[in-house]
């Protein structure tokens, strides 16, 4: 029964035994924006986009193993064109081994956000409800992705929670498709690892802005301050507490405790892998030791009186290093618990008495109760040892290990960075410590090496004995993450990355799996910020790149501004901020192109693809993660480049510049169809070298819609780059000559010869014009879409 008021009044006098019972009262929702097309899709209702992106760049597979044994009717043998016996080919299988590790990922990061959900009630004591999306008044496109994809402008955690709801209802179908029995096409496991690629970019975003408005992390802010980071900057005078993980609400416990408390002067709170970011933007005085490729060696290196873990990139073998150690562990996360028992509805005290004990470690879920335990467990262990900070290993441990060396080379075969171990103790034997000391950075601390030694030699305390100055020497700066992109540097920046001549985006990403140790991460965003590209990073990546200085002494963070803009370096926190990297590009769209982004993810990915030149770096390609959010972002239109170790996923999205029909846009204006250069050419491509990677990312800024001035920009840089790392002018920049006017102006005769001689186009000299020979002539008007919807029915704008 609906009951309706017009004029007149309701009494209710007198009233018994009546009970009126409201539901739940639906709030009309402020008409923000116009729904577009796909709010909240599902598998298939961004089918058509996929297939468009895999038709163009197609998956280039070589998978690691051609046999498939995920269920008991195998193993299946699938080489040579042979079916398994549910009657998947091997194309189908690798996209399927492809779609669980981008599941693995996925659910990772949106696990992540469901614990921030919880514990973000739990700490604050308040309902998500009463807690608004506010992030300032520079921020008034909040949460673009959630924007994006589900349609939903969220106006408190309460909205981020219903966003979160339908991501892991995502999650679920496309594991459910998984299943032996189901998908066969490899196109369509593709399109599905692209789905749980957005879903991992929504959870991120969710994570991130839930932990940025709960705890007040900062809001997007520039000049953020310099933290110190490095294995030199633990301060072992006092008590070190050192936290591993993603999770950061049992860190800021940590914190508050030590503030609470008075204890700054006694107790170093310092973290190693994304907690760390997030416990500096909590708590200044907090340090970062270094990203994952430094968990084993400050491990080894006793750096910590207590340790505290919570989820993601731990090693699973923690104990077996710290019990070595005696260094107590507490596990603060359901999802690592290592084995240990539950303290969590013990009194702190007893946890504390427990651990001093001797005991390896135990397990406290309760972020409220984390603080106490790890900082009186670290007080109290600080007083049983001395200030000195010396090596685990003795002089004489360490030369009678080197002689045990039987330069057997089993290390180096076993060694993912192929380091010639058994060479450089040889050399330590006869007294030259220097080939294992430079060994140190480049190591990433896998502990492969010590598994397969025949005389168990502690290979990793040889390189931190090695290189022991080097580490208590390590000090560098990075800057504190800084959260999302502010609307105003969008208006000031959207013109010229559009038009090109900001000549891209660079982000740099992901896992310290490098190839070349820190330098690697240095060298690209000092190579990138130095030519006006806007550099934005996140996660182990930028710290790492905090710890390499210049011949000044400096760090990137110290030579550019953090701002969302040409020529500077700006570190947005950990892995969940890569987020806001996303919105950026989509908030180009909204706030330059005025497009409508509400539910309306093709339409503004094509904008991306066609529009924003931004290009993505993983150099480090570790964990799972690394595969879900480099799909994430290739699904919004931004290539990738991973390093040699993400190749290991063996999967590329490779275009083919030559197949004309990949390269057929629409132009809105004419109504025809038009072959485009290959901009950007490749979706997802691994390079060997930095060398290789640097040039590889300038080229896959191009987009068809920059402007000359624009394109002579990027050209410039895509040249001068190949010149500079690779000694050679690259053999394909020709293709995206549209006229004389995007030739750079310093090397336009030069060019124009190469042109006419190599090339065989028609050049005019007496004007110095191109009369015949690029893949198409330049229109100022041009207004590519890969959307025939958008051909018929226009842009959605608001
Ligand atoms: S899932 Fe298919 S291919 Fe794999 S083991 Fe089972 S039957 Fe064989
Ligand atoms: S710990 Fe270092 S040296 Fe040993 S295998 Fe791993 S990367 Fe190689
Ligand atoms: S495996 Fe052990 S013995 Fe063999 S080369 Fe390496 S360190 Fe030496």
């Amino acid at each position: 029964m609906v009951l309706e008021l017009g004029k007149g009044a309701l009494v209710l006098d007198d009233m018994k035994n009546v009970s009126i019972r409201i539901g739940e009262v639906v709030e009309e929702e402020e008409e923000w924006a116009p729904m577009g097309p796909t709010p909240m899709p599902s598998i298939a209702t961004l089918r058509d986009w996929d297939f468009f992106l895999l038709r163009r760049y197609k998956p280039f597979y070589a998978p690691y193993c051609d046999m498939c044994c995920l269920c008991t009717m195998g193993k299946c043998d699938l080489t040579g064109n042979k079916r398994g016996a549910c009657g998947i080919d091997l194309a189908a299988q690798t996209g399927r081994i492809v779609t669980i590790a981008v599941a693995m990922g996925t659910t990772c990061h949106t696990g992540h956000a469901r614990h921030m959900l919880h514990d973000i009630e739990h700490v604050t004591g308040k309902k998500l409800s009463e807690i608004p999306v506010d992030l300032g008044p520079e921020i008034a496109e909040v949460a673009p992705l959630t924007q994006l994809i589900t349609g939903i402008k969220p106006k408190t955690l309460e909205d981020l929670r219903k966003a979160l709801e339908y991501v892991e209802e995502q999650i679920t179908q496309v594991m459910d498709a998984v299943h032996t029995g189901q998908e066969g096409s490899y196109l369509d496991f593709e399109s599905k690892a692209f789905h749980l690629g957005m879903m991992d970019a929504l959870g991120k975003e969710i994570a991130d802005i839930a932990q940025i408005c709960a705890f007040n992390l900062p809001k997007g802010e520039s000049n953020q301050p310099l933290i110190e980071v490095g294995m030199g900057v633990i301060d072992r005078s006092k008590a070190v507490v050192l936290v591993i993980g993603h999770h950061a609400p049992p860190a800021f416990n940590i914190a508050d405790y030590i503030e609470g408390n008075g204890l700054e002067n006694e107790v170093e709170l310092a973290g190693i892998c994304c907690t760390a970011h997030d416990t500096t933007r909590y708590y200044e005085k907090a340090k970062i030791v270094g990203s994952l490729g430094r968990q084993l060696k400050a491990i080894r290196a006793g750096i910590a009186d207590v340790i505290v873990i919570d989820e993601q990139c731990i090693r699973a073998d923690i104990l077996y290093h710290t019990r070595k150690l005696g260094i107590p562990v507490i596990c603060t996360n359901e999802k690592a618990m290592h084995g240990l028992p539950d303290f969590t509805k013990k009194d702190p005290k007893e946890a504390v008495k427990y651990l001093l004990a001797g005991n390896a470690g135990c397990v406290i879920l309760d972020p409220l109760k984390v603080g106490e335990v790890a900082v009186e467990v670290a007080r109290a262990r600080r007083k049983q040892r001395s200030e000195d900070f010396k090596p685990v290993l003795s002089e004489e441990e360490f030369m009678n290990y080197a002689k045990a060396c039987t330069q057997c080379g089993n290390c180096t075969m076993a060694c993912p960075q192929g380091i010639r171990i058994g060479e450089a103790m040889e050399a330590a034997e006869k007294g030259d410590r220097s080939k294992l000391e430079e060994k140190w950075d480049i190591c990433i601390a896998c502990g492969r090496c010590e598994q397969v030694c025949p005389r168990n030699i502690p290979i990793i305390d040889m390189l931190n004995f090695a290189a022991w100055n080097r580490l208590i020497n390590e000090k560098g700066k990075v800057r504190r993450g800084r959260g999302p992109v502010r609307d105003s540097e969008i208006r000031n920046v959207g013109a010229p990355i559009v038009l090109g001549t900001i000549p891209g985006i660079i982000a740099i990403v992901g896992c310290s799996n490098y190839p070349n140790g820190t330098k690697d991460a240095y060298t690209v965003m000092n190579e990138f910020a130095s030519r006006n590209f806007i550099v934005v990073t996140t996660g182990c990546m930028a710290m790492d790149a905090g710890l390499y200085k210049d011949e000044e002494g400096l760090t990137v963070y110290e030579k550019y501004p953090d701002n969302f803009d040409g020529g500077c370096v700006a570190n947005l926190g950990s892995c969940v901020a890569n987020a806001h990297i996303h919105g950026a590009a989509i908030k180009v769209a909204r706030i330059f192109a005025k497009r409508n982004i509400r539910a309306n993810f093709e339409e503004i990915a094509d904008y991306i693809l066609n529009r924003v030149g931004a290009c993505g770096l993983a150099w480090g390609a570790y964990s799972q993660k690394a595969a879900s959010i480099a799909t994430g972002v290739n699904r919004l239109g931004i290539p990738v480049v991973v390093g040699p170790h993400g190749s290991k996923y063996r999967r590329a999205f490779l275009g083919r510049p030559y197949n004309d029909e990949d390269w057929m846009v629409w132009d809105v204006r004419t109504g025809e169809k038009v072959r485009i250069e290959p901009a950007p050419q490749d979706l997802l491509v691994a390079a060997e070298t930095i060398e290789e990677a640097i040039p590889l990312m300038a080229k896959l800024c191009f987009r068809p819609n920059d402007t000359t001035q624009g394109r002579s920009v990027k050209l410039t840089h895509y040249i001068d780059l190949s010149l500079k790392y690779l000694n050679r002018m690259p053999d394909d920049w020709h293709l995206f000559v549209r006229t004389e006017a995007d030739l750079p102006l310093a090397k336009k005769e030069e060019l124009l010869k190469i042109l006419e001689d190599k090339y065989g186009w028609k050049i005019d000299w007496s004007k110095k014009k191109i009369i015949e020979g690029p893949i198409r002539s330049y229109h100022a008007g041009f207004n590519p879409t890969n959307l025939e919807r958008c051909l018929r029915d226009g842009f959605m704008t608001v």
